[in-house]
């Protein structure tokens, strides 16, 4: 049964579009010898089953917790046939850093634009084609909790699946000269059948990932193998003058970052407010509108001073009488 694992930052919607996507045929249980819970279930495409897999909601790839854990060596060792990346598009820098990890280790993915209904309410526009073209990734807009583009989701991945998408490598996201080195490293761990993806071990072995390490250590090559890694560490501190872990994490914000910039538009609340002052300025400076506007504004002001002002020069006068004659000796 081919398998489709959803992915993303917590609080994005994923439980949502997992009960859109399976209806009812769920199941629920544990981790194999750990609690966090483990959610899968079964959506059609047409005579066909697929099985689909709630992943712990994420930040990063990085093992320091037993949900990115979890959610990674899902990925990497059960090597789902499709990745759905689902985003919070009201946060869309923060949430698209996972996508960048996972497209280190698979291409087979597609994204989710989720809480479209919410970036639209706040102003946020995506340019969708240009997002495509740089990711090379399918992408759909979904409101999850309203089911708004299930339907489209559950097409794309009754493609993928069914290898009706080309999945095609992405752009380089990490740095060209220090991918080049990580690809380098890659062909050299191919000689050695580690048993997971040569790219993620590469990349993995020279961000230092404590597990990762501990895996390769295992390995009857592993003297050779780290000498080699070291070498390429040393070549990219060298370069770049920082440690290689930085450089990478840092690389991959910038990629992030570019890609926002690029694709997001943000109508700010201070632009709204300076656009709604300009409406009202050209209203109030019109040729023909502005004198009559500006006499009628004089005369409200007029009413109001008189209107309210007099009761209130009323009162006051009283009440300065009232005073003189109770304190006055
Ligand atoms: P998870 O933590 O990623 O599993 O997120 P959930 O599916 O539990 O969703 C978190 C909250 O966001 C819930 O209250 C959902 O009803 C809500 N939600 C999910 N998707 C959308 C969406 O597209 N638009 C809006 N407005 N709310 C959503
Ligand atoms: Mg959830």
């Amino acid at each position: 049964m081919k398998k489709v694992a959803l992915i993303g930052n917590p609080n994005c919607g994923k439980s949502s579009l997992f009960n859109a996507l399976t209806g009812s045929r769920q199941h629920v249980g544990n981790w194999p010898g750990v609690t966090v819970e483990k959610k899968t279930g079964e959506m059609k495409c047409n005579d066909k089953v697929v099985k689909i897999v709630d992943l712990p909601g994420i930040y990063s790839l990085s093992a320091y917790s037993i949900d990115e854990r979890i959610a990674r060596d899902f990925i990497i060792k059960e090597k789902p046939d499709l990745v759905v990346v689902i985003v919070d598009t009201t946060n869309f820098e923060r949430n698209l850093y996972l996508l960048t990890e996972i497209l280190a280790i698979t291409n087979k993915v597609v994204l989710v634009l989720n809480m479209w209904d919410l970036a639209v309410k706040s102003g946020i526009k995506v340019r969708l084609d240009e997002l495509k073209e740089i990711l090379k990734v399918p992408i759909v807009k979904t409101v999850a909790n309203k089911g708004i583009g299930v339907g489209d989701l559950k097409n794309i991945i009754c493609d993928a699946v069914n290898g009706r998408i080309e999945f095609v490598v992405a752009q380089s996201i990490i740095g060209e000269r220090v991918q080049k080195k990580i690809n380098e490293l890659a062909n050299f761990l191919s000689c050695f059948n580690l048993g997971l993806p040569n790219v993620y071990l590469a990349v993995k072995l020279v961000e230092k990932d404590p597990e990762v390490v501990s895996y390769v250590k295992q390995s009857k090559y592993a003297g050779e193998i780290f000498e080699r890694v070291d070498n390429i560490v040393a070549e990219i501190e060298k370069e770049y003058g920082d440690d290689a872990t930085s450089i990478i994490i840092a690389q991959r914000y910038a990629f992030v970052h570019g890609v926002y910039k690029e694709v997001v538009e943000k109508e700010s609340t201070m632009e709204s407010k300076i656009s709604l002052s300009d409406k009202v300025d050209r209203v109030l400076t019109n040729r023909y509108l502005g004198i009559p506007i500006f006499l009628l504004l004089l005369y409200l002001t007029f009413k109001l001073v008189f209107g309210i002002g007099n009761p209130i020069a009323d009162w006051l006068n009283s009440g300065m009488g009232w005073l003189s004659t109770h304190t006055g000796d």
